[in-house]
């Protein structure tokens, strides 16, 4: 007999629930525990995932293969192709192990929720065991209610529900032991497994030799990465995070989205780590740094609470269903220069060109960069989306769709529509100096003083023209205006 451990987001060993049970049940029972991962290209193919992102989660892989190794436990990967045959696949491997326990941690995407529940029904049908559980939030879905009984749709309100929460049941954010080693005889018996090398990448998936050394040297993989990166952070830079973390310059932010999205880092150590060195020891009060990052760290819960309570975000559809009637542009000229660029705003070039070559982009520039292409472009937020999807490293459903929808006013809580961020004041404010837009956009680094946030505008047209950086693609005041009685036309339709 034997127990299995399916692993999906949540590639780490420390402080995880599903792994944690399974090892314990596995204990109880005397027999071995066994982790698997599938590669299904497919569903790589249908999320959409980017292609640094496979890479990152091979990389981990390798890294808790001999982890967990060291504990006498295999971890089995394969390749699936067809994502119909992922369970079959995972069945047809529980029986030749005679395994009688799946644990997984739960994802709220509506495909996974589907292929699960799919799961249920055949290990019923096949007498297994299958426990799913919430470890992805710190608060599980539907926990938090308004007086009404309803799920929050606003944030403030929510994320103070959040913290009494929390505050009222502290064991959430109680770490989860890591496995358990197995017993001696689990490397004969499995032996095929440890020696078996990792699947290749996918070739949907495949990066550039040069990509691949590049995403290596800047995002390493696996939780002890994670575990270091925290603990730095929280040392040099979280106690400045509030004053600080706007300015995409400053390099002052946790760089830790990529850990959370595959779960080589859980939330909930996250925010415990941050708890217990502020001052009162609670996610409020105290040092506003500590606190300000916690409550960034709980809008990545409130959108999987909205994810899971309103599937339909899963399904291409707004937020708010008054925003679907919008007349957008279709201009692919236009699109293209946002995707690679070349829109003439050097702030919203230099984020896509971060993007480009990092797989990530600082907060303030994701909501610059969304708001430009929704409201001056008015490009269909959704176009934006996919394109981060497939280029973010980080790529996470919830936030990526809550992010669009906040900065293109058709998400849950979102900026009001007539609120329209002006790109230049943004970059003025944000990246006063310009050390940003220099560091992205080799083209401007002779350009001098103000200048460098409008070129073509402020007398620098002369050195950017020469050095090939193209005219600004659109009007922002005209844009505005287009926008504001578009959205307005679209909302009278609706
Ligand atoms: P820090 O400032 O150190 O924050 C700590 C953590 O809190 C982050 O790692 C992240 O897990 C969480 N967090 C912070 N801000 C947000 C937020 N606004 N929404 C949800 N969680 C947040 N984040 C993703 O992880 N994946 C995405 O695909 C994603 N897409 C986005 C798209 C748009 C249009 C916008 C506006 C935001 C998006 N974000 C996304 C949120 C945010 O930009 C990133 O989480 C953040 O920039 C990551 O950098 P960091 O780890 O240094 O963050």
């Amino acid at each position: 007999e034997a127990v299995v451990h399916w692993f999906k987001r949540d590639l780490r060993t420390f402080d995880n629930r599903a792994l944690s049970m399974a090892s314990a049940k596995a204990k109880s029972k005397g027999v071995p525990l066994i982790c698997m991962f599938i590669v299904s290209p497919q569903d790589y193919q249908a999320h959409l995932t980017s292609a640094p992102r496979v890479d990152f989660e091979l990389r981990t892989l390798e890294v808790m293969k001999e982890d967990l190794a060291e504990k006498d436990i295999p971890l089995y990967v394969t390749t699936i192709e067809e994502r119909k045959n992922v369970i079959p696949h995972i069945m047809q491997k529980c029986e030749e192990w005679n395994a009688k326990h799946i644990y997984c941690n739960i994802e709220y995407e509506v495909d996974e929720l589907r292929r699960e529940s799919k799961l249920v029904k055949k290990c019923l049908d096949q007498g297994i065991s299958f426990t799913a559980v919430h470890d992805d939030v710190v608060v599980p879905p539907e926990t938090l209610v308004t007086g009404a009984g309803k799920q929050y749709s606003v944030y403030s309100p929510w994320f103070r529900a959040w913290i009494k929460h929390i505050h009222e049941h502290p064991h959430l954010l109680d770490a989860f032991p890591p496995p358990t080693p197995n017993p001696p005889t689990a490397r004969q018996l499995f032996e095929p497994i440890f020696a078996s090398p990792l699947p290749t990448t996918p070739p949907n998936k495949s990066l550039t030799i040069e990509e691949r050394n590049r995403f290596a040297s800047l995002w390493p993989a696996g939780e002890h990465e994670a575990h270091s990166r925290l603990t730095r952070f929280l040392h040099e830079k979280v106690g400045k995070y509030k004053e600080t973390r706007n300015f995409p310059a400053h390099n002052s932010t946790g760089l830790l989205s990529v850990h959370f999205s595959s779960g080589t880092l859980a939330a909930r150590t996250a925010i415990r780590s941050a708890r217990d060195i502020n001052s009162t020891k609670k996610l409020d009060g105290g040092n506003l740094g500590i606190t300000g990052w916690i409550s960034e760290l709980a809008w990545r819960d409130f959108y999987k609470h909205v994810l899971a309570h309103w599937p339909y975000v899963c399904m291409h559809k707004p937020f708010k269903y008054e925003y679907t009637d919008i007349e957008w542009e279709y201009d692919d000229a236009k699109f293209e220069a946002w995707c690679e660029g070349r829109t003439g705003y050097p702030i919203v070039d230099a984020a896509m060109r971060q993007l480009n070559y990092m797989g990530y982009m600082h907060n303030r520039c994701r909501m610059i960069v969304a708001s430009f292409l929704a409201k001056d472009l008015l490009t269909d937020w959704r176009r934006g989306e996919r394109y981060f999807m497939e280029h973010l490293i980080d790529g996470d459903f919830a936030s990526n769709n809550g992010g669009w929808g906040f900065s293109a006013s058709t998400g849950v809580d979102p900026q009001p529509y007539f609120r329209i961020f002006n790109p230049l004041l943004q970059s003025e404010k944000f990246d006063e100096g310009g050390e940003y837009i220099r560091k992205w956009i080799p083209e401007l680094a002779g350009v001098v003083g103000t200048a460098i946030h409008d070129p073509y505008g402020r007398g620098a047209g002369k050195v950017a023209e020469k050095a090939g950086y193209p005219r600004p693609i659109v009007d922002h005041k005209m844009a505005r205006e287009r926008a504001l009685a578009r959205y307005k036309e679209g909302l009278g339709r609706s």
